[in-house]
């Protein structure tokens, strides 16, 4: 956008320098005084930041689902769109669970593991809820109160229905609605650019935080050292492989773009899911740079995207897998064929599960680990590492939707500009 080029470094470098200054300000600052003495008057920069996306996200998703689908103009294409869209999601986060399934397989990073270093873990619990009660859920008994909470997917149900019948009122009702709603989304599209300006700062309050937080914990440090050392290099490598070879491959044969220009086009909002490591965070910058700078039509943005966010998590199904295996390893516990694709299922079903926010993954993986009646313990065995996998793993997430955003488009027909 032309207010971005005005200000010379790209935004992205801004970002990364972010990253690189609160890695450094984070060690630095631990070695001059300990983390409970500084982290307040640095962490409240991040926590402006972090709100400020939130604050955003259900009137952006809300508006921007129900022009989508509005515009869709016939059930048939709504239904086309969808059925396209959740296919891409369920195809490519199974594609991902096995890649963990079969590096953790070949690797076995928690043979011999101390099971020491466990940390507590106070209130998991077995995370027992239905499928059908899931299911059930998605639609709001009250949606003011599903917008408060920030429950993504009753939202989006509501919107859609919305979207849906705001067409099939009369004319002047719909022409009404879609300019209010066109309104409020232009507005929030500002604001969001606005946020995102503050992003290099925020984003290096957050880390600052962060690294401080683990700098000082000598015991996560030293657990790294072993196998725990070795889970976190299985879980990037898995990542490395699904957001570096499978969705990039996807994007050129499937989505016919170069995969490296549409990675380098998103940065922004792939920077700010890897420092926040929330999808929901990364939303408004991620439907804004799909548009703007991917030529993806506000329709597939603004209906594929806050879907993905809730919906579609690549990075978390892989390391569903990959720690409910490693936890099978450390026990010492050998899982049959049939049980590892129970993992493989259930890890998919947390995923879908899982909602857009720091550490979600983590507590879902008690219902992965319940469903093959492994231990719910084994959760503090990955504690300390839980960090250094919500980042990449949030990134895959998010990168995963943007990539569905473009092979969608791509596959209706829209002219891209990636
Ligand atoms: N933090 C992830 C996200 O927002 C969810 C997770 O914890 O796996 O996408």
């Amino acid at each position: 956008m032309a207010e971005e080029k005005k200000k010379g470094l790209a935004l992205h470098w801004q970002i990364l320098i972010g990253i690189g200054l609160g890695i450094v300000a984070g060690i630095v600052l631990c070695k001059i005084t300990p983390y409970e003495n500084w982290y307040k008057y640095i962490k409240w920069a991040g926590d402006i930041f972090l709100r400020g996306l939130r604050m955003i996200v259900i009137p952006l998703v809300f508006t921007s689902i129900a022009l989508g689908v509005a515009g869709m103009g016939n059930s048939a294409a709504l239904g086309r769109i969808a059925g396209k869209t959740i296919l891409y999601y369920i195809a490519t986060t199974a594609v991902a669970a096995t890649i963990g399934l079969t590096l953790v397989n070949i690797v076995k990073p928690g043979v011999g593991a101390s099971l020491n270093l466990a940390e507590e873990v106070a209130s998991v619990s077995s995370g027992e809820v239905s499928f059908i009660d899931q299911i059930v859920s998605i639609v709001p008994s009250n949606i003011f109160e599903s917008m408060a909470k920030g429950d993504l997917l009753p939202v989006i149900f509501f919107a859609v229905i919305f979207g849906f019948f705001m067409n099939r009122v009369d004319t002047k009702h719909t022409i009404t609605l879609s300019g209010l709603f066109t309104a409020v989304y232009e507005v929030i599209m500002k604001i969001t650019l606005f946020i995102i300006r503050l992003a290099p700062f925020g984003v290096f309050a957050i880390v600052t935080n962060v690294v401080g937080k683990q700098a000082d914990d000598p015991q996560a440090l030293l657990s790294m050292a072993g196998s725990l050392g070795i889970f976190v290099l299985v879980v990037w490598g898995g990542l490395l492989i699904q957001g570096g070879v499978v969705l990039p491959l996807i994007v050129r044969f499937i989505g016919k773009q170069n995969p490296w220009r549409h990675i380098s086009k998103m940065s922004t909002a792939l920077l700010t899911a890897f420092s926040t490591c929330s999808s929901g965070a990364a939303l408004p910058i991620n439907i804004r740079d799909s548009q703007e700078k991917c030529g993806v039509s506000n329709k597939i943005a603004s209906f594929v995207l806050p879907l993905g966010s809730t919906i579609n998590m690549n990075g978390t199904a892989l390391y569903e897998c990959v720690t409910a295996i490693f936890i099978a390893q450390a026990y010492g516990i050998d899982l049959s064929l049939a049980q590892q694709i129970m993992i493989v299922f259930t890890a998919l079903l947390a995923a879908i599960g899982a909602a857009g926010i720091p550490m979600a993954g983590m507590v879902m993986l008690a219902i992965v680990l319940s469903a093959v009646g492994l231990p719910l313990e084994g959760i503090g065995l990955v504690l300390a590492v839980e960090q250094l996998c919500d980042m990449p793993r949030t990134c895959i997430n998010v990168y995963g939707d943007s990539c569905g955003a473009v092979i969608i488009a791509h596959s209706e027909g829209e002219q891209l500009t990636i």
